[in-house]
């Protein structure tokens, strides 16, 4: 079965807390506090696979969690940190958020991606003790982990995509040009997933070829299976749109062409305007010459790049293989799609986080100050830069102000300390 769109919910683990206890030994009277950290909570990654050709492991498993950190214990035991969950999926694999449909990542190329960050574990009291704070009677709880829902969508990585009427001939051109074997026979909708292969354009020229399953009228709007696996092709550079032209199902071609022009439109204006490359096909059986110069003369009249085929003859193939390869050159790489995903934590769309007064020390937890902490690499430059003016335009200091903080006091964000100053 080929699947190649579903939803998933996933599930990082919590941090673990972290400890408050304080050390005890026979004859020492009020040892120091030694409360542990808590763990860290495992990692929910996606791991692009080249071997993988379809989503439909996600049909039976919709959820997937990391475990959680352990809880810290005195005699600064650290938790233990959760394991994470590696979740593979198709090169080519499209990762979105459920709720906007922003891009989250585009799994493009082999390797892996940290979909939802385990939350980090907290601070045991150990941390706390200072010469004026002895006795820290508190300790920070984890993180939770991060929780998200998720559309996978598998788009193709092909430089070609083949498109047209059921029953033209992809399947056959696909089959003649490269090493692939697609199921072909005389009936509409043979191919029911599309199928790669790779054409070859004279030595250590290639480009990768898609065919999908044919489109019919009103297939943009949901009428029967062509529309969904337009998808296949957003991200090809070049389109090969075959049409049959020897009137074989008693159909205009121009009509045809002009049918699937419009599906194409509907579906993406971007698609149906991407360089193009129109072949007529089953020539070895075009017995009406007025049919075949009327669309000649169409092709010519529009300006298209009109190569006349057959692709059960091998007829004219390899020119329309070197025509597609020259055009290729030229044009941009296949498409990769952007992160469109920029959640702004401070916005409102999260609670404001809790501030805790402990003498000079501002603990600032939950809310939005959680999300953003998450997100927030600190040995990174730019990272904190983003992480600092999330913290000025949230308006979090004036708070802290209003609350009465001081010059010099120790401002704690989960296990990160700095001193205030204006
Ligand atoms: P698809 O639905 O567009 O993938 O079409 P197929 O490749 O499955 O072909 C449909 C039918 O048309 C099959 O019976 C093929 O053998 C036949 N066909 C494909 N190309 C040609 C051609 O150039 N000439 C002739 N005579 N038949 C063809
Ligand atoms: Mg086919």
């Amino acid at each position: 079965m080929f699947v190649d769109k579903a939803q998933i919910h996933v599930k990082a683990g919590n941090g673990g807390n972290g400890a408050v206890a304080f050390h005890r030994e026979k004859y020492v009277a009020s040892g120091g506090p030694d409360g542990g950290d808590g763990g860290r909570g495992g990692d929910v990654i996606l791991q692009a696979d080249p071997n993988l050709a379809t989503l439909m492991d996600f049909r039976y498993k919709r959820k997937y969690a990391a475990s959680n950190g352990g809880d810290g214990s005195g005699d600064k035991m650290t938790g233990k940190d959760g394991q994470s969950v590696v979740i593979r999926v198709p090169v080519g694999t499209v990762v979105k958020d459920a709720e906007t449909g922003a891009v989250i990542k585009d799994m493009s190329e082999k390797g892996e991606y940290v979909l939802a960050r385990g939350g980090i574990g907290g601070w045991g009291n150990s941390h706390f003790a200072t010469p004026t704070r002895q006795c820290p009677r508190f300790a920070k709880s984890g993180l939770p982990g991060e929780e998200l829902d998720v559309v996978l969508e598998l788009k193709l990585l092909a430089d070609v995509g083949l498109v047209g009427f059921p029953n033209v001939g992809k399947s056959t051109f696909l089959a003649a040009v490269t090493r692939a074997h697609p199921k072909i026979a005389n009936y509409h909708f043979t191919t029911l997933y599309p199928n790669l292969g790779v054409a070859y354009a004279g030595e250590g020229v290639s480009f990768i070829l898609a065919d999908i399953p044919g489109i019919i009228e009103g297939a943009s709007e949901g009428a029967g299976l062509g529309h969904d696996f337009l998808r296949h092709i957003d991200r090809c550079r070049l389109i090969i749109h075959v049409v049959d032209i020897s009137g074989s199902e008693a159909r205009d071609p121009i009509e045809d062409f002009n049918t699937i022009q419009e599906e194409l439109r509907q579906y993406s204006p971007e698609l149906a305007d991407r360089p193009q490359i129109v072949c007529g096909n089953k020539c070895d059986m075009c017995d009406d010459p007025e049919l075949t110069e009327r669309f000649r003369a169409y092709m010519k009249e529009i300006g298209a790049e009109y190569y006349e085929i057959s692709a059960a003859a091998h007829m004219g193939l390899q020119e329309v293989v070197y025509a597609a390869s020259r055009k290729l050159k030229e044009l941009p790489p296949v498409i990769v799609y952007e992160p469109t995903y920029v959640p702004d934590y401070t916005s409102g769309r999260f609670a404001e986080p809790d501030i805790r007064h402990e003498d000079d020390l501002w603990i600032i937890e939950g809310g939005w100050m959680e999300h953003l902490v998450r997100n927030v690499n600190f040995s990174d430059y730019e990272s904190r830069m983003f992480f600092d003016k999330s913290l000025r335009s949230s308006g979090l200091f004036d708070k802290l102000e209003e609350m009465g903080i001081e010059e010099g006091d120790t401002v704690s964000i989960y296990n990160l300390e700095f001193e205030y100053q204006r």
